[in-house]
């Protein structure tokens, strides 16, 4: 099946992974399952990437990422420009900052190494860009220092980031190592989820988060209850074209597709060419597009993972090996 014929996925970041060892090597990478590639990285379970297989680095640490990219491809996309910001069409060459002066046997810039600082940078400058600017994206920081190098940048620039994209941080490791800092591999499980409920431990690798909304989802549709439009108030009918529910509990507007965008176009996001988010012409509360499109995507194209979300677990203990 193609990749485009796929829901969004529940989780799909790109991440700064940093030697505990030396803070100076990073790397970067994409995964569904952060806690479960620290691990392949660090060595605990197979798949690390060869350039993080060095002994003498490990064990690495994961240290920021950004997840809310609507496929894998979506991810793969920004990794590789965050990977060769010298090259990406997506950042203009008067914006590279990494900017390299010398050239390889084919001609191609060669990639300028690494510092904490011209990924902040690049990382800041990728946000900003139209491409990736419109994507429900969400920046996280798992440590102070890393945070402190994205916030100098961002009080040294002058441009500014899309007033409504979320950075959150997470430093939970330093409330509980009280001075003795633990190694992170020490926590890890062989199944990638680790001892922690903060950092990566904490993100939320399926739908769960999403569950209630899109349970509400699975009762109005199958049922038939749309009724009216909340944009345009025409009869809602089965089958006619992409039908999307408002994100508020409670709620339970049903709109066109193409009249909540228009809506969100002609209110919140005035001045956008794609829609992010906007109020609810009903409840009159705030909804997120990306949130909205997942449980869309969901009900429309991954009815498996629906009925997985929404029935009881199975008791666990399953003869299925960890992988
Ligand atoms: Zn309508
Ligand atoms: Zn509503």
């Amino acid at each position: 099946m193609a990749v485009q014929c796929k829901p969004i996925p529940a989780l799909y970041t790109v991440y700064i992974l940093r030697s505990t060892v030396r803070h100076a090597s990073l790397y970067i990478g994409s995964t569904p399952n952060p806690p479960r590639r620290l691990s392949q990285h660090n060595g605990l379970v197979r798949g690390g990437a060869a350039r993080t297989s060095r002994a003498t680095l490990r064990p690495w640490e994961m240290v920021a990422l950004v997840s809310g990219f609507p496929s894998m491809t979506a991810a793969l996309k920004f990794e590789w420009a965050l990977t060769n910001p010298h090259i990406s069409v997506h950042i203009p060459s008067s914006s590279r900052l990494a900017v390299s002066t010398q050239v390889k046997a084919n001609g191609q810039p060669r990639r300028p190494s690494k510092s904490l600082a011209s990924v902040m940078s690049n990382l800041h400058l990728l946000l900003r860009v139209p491409s990736f600017e419109r994507w429900p994206l969400k920046v996280h920081f798992f440590n102070r220092d890393v945070f402190s190098a994205w916030e100098k940048w961002r009080a040294a620039t002058t441009e500014q980031l899309r007033p409504s994209l979320p950075v959150v941080t997470d430093f939970g490791r330093e409330a509980a190592a009280s001075g003795n800092e633990t190694s992170e591999a020490a926590h890890e499980t062989p199944d990638g989820r680790g001892l922690h409920t903060w950092g990566i431990h904490a993100l939320p690798l399926d739908y769960e988060p999403i569950k209630e909304y899109v349970a509400k989802g699975q009762e109005i549709f199958d049922f038939g209850r749309q009724g009216r439009c909340v944009v345009c108030e025409e009869e809602m009918r089965a089958g006619k074209g992409l039908q999307a529910l408002c994100t508020n509990t409670g709620c339970d507007g049903v709109g066109h597709l193409s009249c909540w965008g228009r809506h969100f176009l002609a209110s919140g996001d005035a001045g956008s060419v794609v829609p992010v988010s906007g109020q609810c012409p009903k409840c009159q509360g705030a909804v997120h597009w990306g949130e909205m499109m997942r449980e869309l995507t969901l009900r429309v194209r991954g009815q498996k993972d629906v009925d997985k979300l929404l029935r009881r677990k199975r008791p666990s203990g399953a003869k299925k090996a960890a992988a």
